[in-house]
């Protein structure tokens, strides 16, 4: 039995690449059995829960980091769509640098789509332009060809049989996400498929079959990039420091103030601080989220 006592490694804000907005804690209109966010039974009555971060507040969170070297904005939650002023959000974090919204796909119909497809536009009519002009991918960096900054699309799944998926997200949660990847796809969207290995599947598994799926779907999935997270297990531990964790280049804005990453929204073992004017640089990586983290060895929220 060894003696040697466990020191939770500290994590440093490399560089501030991606900043989450949690625009609701707790506002769903799924709740999936295998989110990680704790709905609690006070919130099972009704899944409308009025607690969206302020418009103001993300103002000045944008102006607070003016002179970091954002790549991205994700809009995040619970459900972000949720939100009665989504829009106005999108469109003041699009004209600041790329936006990803993290959704459970379920408002994403063609109508809202196309409308969507539109506001990405309007930031290329309105001449918003940083650094230089580059065709995109599914490169998080980059602009679109045109010069804008782009909108991605975070949509999840747990499993590359429909059923099995669903029974760890929502009924219909599958279908959705492959209809919703088709029609964002249809409007050269770029998107990211993060396939939550619940059901502990080889890797090369998944991959085969959704790149089947979307040949059977007629996608061009070079649009789409498929990551695997593996979410945490109850044998978790941490065997070593992660080399890259969501931590090291972000950080997330709440109502209530900055933590750490979404993981650890409104948790005040992730606190950063109040405002983005005064925050702290580091984290002690010591719950079973960093311990997921560190088997992960990669980030689990940002995407590129
Ligand atoms: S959960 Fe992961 S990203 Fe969050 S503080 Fe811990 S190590 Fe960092």
């Amino acid at each position: 039995m060894s003696n040697s006592i466990y020191t939770a490694p500290v994590y440093k804000l490399v560089d501030f690449n991606n900043l989450f907005i949690e625009l609701t804690a707790k506002n769903c209109n799924q709740r999936c059995s295998s989110c990680y966010i704790e709905f609690g039974n006070n919130f099972g009555i009704t899944k409308q829960v009025k607690d969206f971060i302020s418009v103001d507040k993300i103002k000045e969170a944008i102006e607070d980091t003016k002179n970091e070297n954002l790549y991205c904005i994700y809009l995040t939650g619970a459900e972000p769509m949720t939100h009665p002023d989504f829009n106005t959000i999108l469109r003041l974090c699009l004209k600041r640098c790329n936006v990803c919204i993290c959704t459970n796909a379920s408002f994403l119909n063609e109508k809202k789509i196309r409308f969507l497809k539109k506001v990405e536009e309007e930031g290329v009519n309105i001449g918003v332009k940083i650094g230089t002009t580059t065709s995109c991918g599914t490169d998080i960096k980059q602009q679109d060809k045109n010069g804008g900054n782009q909108i991605f699309f975070k949509l999840s799944v747990t499993h590359y049989n429909e059923l099995e998926s669903d029974k760890a997200k929502y009924r219909g949660n599958f279908r959705q996400t492959i209809y919703a990847l088709k029609t964002l796809s249809r409007y050269n969207f770029n998107s990211v498929l993060s396939v939550q290995n619940y059901y502990k599947l080889n890797e090369d598994e998944i991959f085969e079959n959704f790149n089947r799926i979307f040949k059977e779907q007629d996608i061009t999935n070079t649009d789409i990039q498929i990551t695997v997270s593996h979410p945490s297990f109850e044998d978790d531990n941490f065997s070593k420091p992660s080399k890259k964790t969501d931590c090291m280049y972000g950080r997330i804005l709440c109502q209530n103030g900055v933590y750490a990453c979404p993981f650890l929204a409104n948790d005040y073992r992730g606190r950063s601080g109040s405002s983005f004017k005064d925050f702290s640089k580091n984290i002690t990586a010591e719950t079973d989220f960093c311990a997921t983290c560190s088997k992960n060895n990669n980030y689990m929220f940002a995407i590129g």
